[in-house]
């Protein structure tokens, strides 16, 4: 049997409401969910529904959340996968991926495709090409262009791309017709960072002496997916410890854990400081 070729999920449950905070994100990419919804709206009068926006920004922010609350908002089916898997990969197998997975999407339309790391096979061709794996890189990423320029103004599949480097990506890729639309996701700011506290702390019990705006004021710099984690990690210290609810000192155990574990990861990544 053939190997799995990309997630294929028709229920998503989530919602705008579970992205907290991205009020700008959450606006542009509104508009999407309205051109999956009505579509006729926009191209009877003679428009063209745009085929794809790059979600920018660091990790762990939100943007994977927000490609499935698009979903989850227009009710329509979200097929994903990982630039990342595309690294090491038999000559000719990327390419024929990409083209099952748009298939598939047309089959199922409206629709909405999303390529996390598009880094991964969009980076500027011709550059670095001393190995032959980029060869087949290249091919997968000639394929994803073919893809979204064969599709027609009525096919009704929204490709929505994620990336933290931008820079990189290849021109072609941003071409009219393509990803000509980008959507910028930040870390949060204080105020949002609250939010994202409230949204995960939602199904966790907790003592009186809980602030969010405390917890938000602790935390500069954590992504939405360190304060996903700081919550959890919460709870566990509290259970470890025997305690019926989530107190603040195990909140702030751990913070402490989790900024242990970040600057960990920043010294392998910056060896030279
Ligand atoms: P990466 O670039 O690493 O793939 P990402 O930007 O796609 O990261 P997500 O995978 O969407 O980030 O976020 C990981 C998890 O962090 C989410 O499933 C969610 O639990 C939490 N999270 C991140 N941002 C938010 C947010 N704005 N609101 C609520 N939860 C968030």
């Amino acid at each position: 049997s053939k190997a799995k070729l990309f997630d294929e999920k028709n229920d998503i449950k989530v919602t705008f409401k579970d992205v907290a905070g991205l009020e700008g994100a959450k606006e542009e990419i509104q508009e999407i969910v309205e051109f999956l919804r009505t579509p006729e709206k926009y191209t009877s009068i003679g428009g063209k529904i745009p085929k794809g926006a790059l979600l920018v920004g660091p990790p762990g922010t939100g943007k994977t959340l927000l490609a499935k609350a698009v979903a989850g908002e227009a009710k329509v089916p979200f097929f994903s996968l990982s630039g990342s898997d595309f690294v090491e990969m038999f000559v000719g197998v990327g390419a024929s991926r990409v083209r099952d997975l748009f298939k598939q999407a047309k089959e199922k339309s409206p629709a909405i495709i999303f390529i996390d790391e598009i880094d991964a096979v969009g980076r500027a061709r011709g550059k670095n090409n001393f190995s032959g794996s980029n060869d087949e890189r290249e091919n997968t990423l000639n394929q994803l262009l073919t893809e979204m320029d064969g599709f027609g103004t009525n096919t009704n599949v929204i490709v929505l791309a994620a990336t933290n480097r931008a820079d990189v990506l290849d021109k072609a890729l941003m071409r009219a017709g393509r990803f000509d639309r980008q959507i910028y996701v930040d870390l949060p700011d204080i105020r949002e960072r609250r939010e994202i506290f409230e949204v995960h702390l939602k199904p966790i019990k907790k003592s009186e002496d809980l602030d969010t705006e405390f917890l938000a004021k602790q935390t500069p710099g954590f992504s939405g997916a360190d304060i996903a984690n700081v919550c959890n990690e919460a709870a566990l210290i509290a259970a470890r410890n025997n305690k019926t609810a989530v107190d603040k000192q195990d909140f702030l155990d751990a913070v402490d854990r989790i900024v242990g574990g970040l600057e960990k990861k920043n010294k392998i990544i910056s060896p030279e400081e």
